[in-house]
């Protein structure tokens, strides 16, 4: 019977291997701290080894080399406020789903579960919009986009580099009627770990949590987010008061393959990758100040890596605040961008308490390891990240 790889860091979950089995021998199933792997059934495997052939990790899909890079903010204010960034993806989403397409992006379940959905109107697009800082499930969505293709719909998807490049492996070749976008990306935690999470600041708190942002643009633009009580209360979930905010920024809760990802780099699997444009103040200062851009509300860098890529931007340019810019500087304030993210052995330990004893034993060391960061970072927070920069000025 096939083995679709020896261990356990040779897969990133894309799910091309459980959408291309002929037999539907593939399932994905949860490991020991929630992370998905795929387990093949024996009485129904016939060794066709299409699963290995489509392993995003295993084997690179073709990738393209940036062309052209930008800063970019939507102009609809309403939207940005909504997205984790600048707003690119609702924008250019927006637009396919008003000429008859669709997009098909990761959105929440009422119980936090994650999977990547397909909407076909501007109102639904809001259950894709925003970050989630968690692995979204593909689960049968490829076989769904191949049919929409084949029947001539315009798809637009989005997604971790890795599950456009297992959308890829799985299509097998190019359509004109595919638009793919990847997202540039730090690692995922395990769907299961951010569902604890949740589980122990209802029990905490006595409420029961009906939604959550992981970027709360309230707090200016950066990685705090809160979570919103089924009674209209508003939870403060910080980059130092949240376990689980602090330990996926610090990269020490990812999937195992992560810290090895091969698409963490300069080739890139979409026509355009996006992302936050960190370091614009000092690679572009000149469209930050007065009269220019309001970060508070979050800036994104596009790059595009294909002509479609170019040619859709160019489209829509109407719709931003776009800038010219280069991979050369949106890359140095952008670690993955360059190589994947920094393995720490902090990882096993954390994982292993939660594999053992909850998330409840996690969040009871992150709060007791965290001390009086808790409260530096809340005071943080509420200065705007201009004044933060002029202050650290005067400081030196
Ligand atoms: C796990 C993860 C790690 C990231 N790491 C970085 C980073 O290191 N540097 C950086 O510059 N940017 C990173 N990003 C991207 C950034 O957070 C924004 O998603 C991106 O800039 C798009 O913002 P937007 O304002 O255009 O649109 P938004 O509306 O914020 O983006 C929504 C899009 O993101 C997709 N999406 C949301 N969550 C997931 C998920 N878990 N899996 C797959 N797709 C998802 C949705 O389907 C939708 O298409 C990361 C995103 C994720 C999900």
């Amino acid at each position: 019977m096939e083995k679709l790889y020896n261990k356990n860091d040779e897969c990133c979950a894309c799910g091309a291997c459980v959408n291309v089995c002929p037999k539907n021998a593939v399932s994905m199933k949860e490991d020991k701290y929630g992370f998905l792997f795929p387990s093949i059934d024996e009485n129904l495997c016939i060794d066709c080894h299409m699963c290995k052939k489509v392993c995003a990790y295993q084997n690179i899909t073709e990738t393209n080399t940036p062309l052209k890079t930008w800063v970019a903010v939507s102009k609809d204010k309403q939207k940005l406020e909504k997205s984790a960034s600048g707003g690119v993806f609702y924008t250019l989403a927006n637009e396919t789903v008003k000429n008859g397409g669709c997009a098909v992006g990761a959105g929440f379940d009422s119980n936090f579960n994650l999977n990547h959905i397909t909407v076909r109107n501007s109102e639904e697009l809001k259950k894709l919009q925003g970050s989630k800082y968690t692995q979204s499930s593909t689960n049968l969505i490829f076989r769904d986009i191949k049919k929409m293709l084949n029947s001539g719909e315009r798809v637009l998807f989005s997604g971790c580099p890795c599950q456009v490049a297992g959308l890829k492996a799985y299509l097998g070749k190019d359509y004109e009627n595919l638009f793919t976008i990847d997202l540039i990306c730090h690692g995922v935690p395990s769907n299961r770990a951010f569902k604890d999470y949740i589980k122990v600041l209802e029990n905490r708190k006595n409420v029961k949590i009906n939604d959550f942002s992981f970027r709360d643009k309230s707090y200016g633009w950066g990685i705090n987010g809160t979570a919103f009580t089924s009674d209209k209360k508003k939870i403060k979930a910080l980059c130092t008061s949240s376990s689980y905010i602090y330990y996926f920024l610090h990269g020490l809760i990812y999937r195992k393959n992560c810290y090895s990802c091969k698409y963490a780099c300069k080739n890139r699997t979409g026509d355009i990758s996006i992302g936050d444009f960190w370091g614009i103040e000092k690679e572009h200062p000149e469209l930050l100040g007065k009269n220019g851009i309001d970060e508070s509300k979050g800036i994104s860098v596009i790059i595009a890596n294909t002509q479609k890529g170019i040619d859709t931007v160019e489209k829509n340019k109407d719709f931003f605040e776009l800038y010219e810019s280069s991979f050369e500087k949106a890359s140095r304030g952008n670690a993955q961008l360059n190589h994947p993210s920094k393995y720490d052995s902090k990882r096993e330990d954390i994982l292993r308490l939660y594999a053992e004893s909850g998330w409840e034993a996690v969040e009871s060391r992150f709060n007791k390891n965290i001390g009086i960061k808790k409260y530096t970072g809340y005071v943080k927070s509420l200065i705007p990240k201009g004044l933060k920069r002029q202050l650290k000025k005067i400081l030196r």
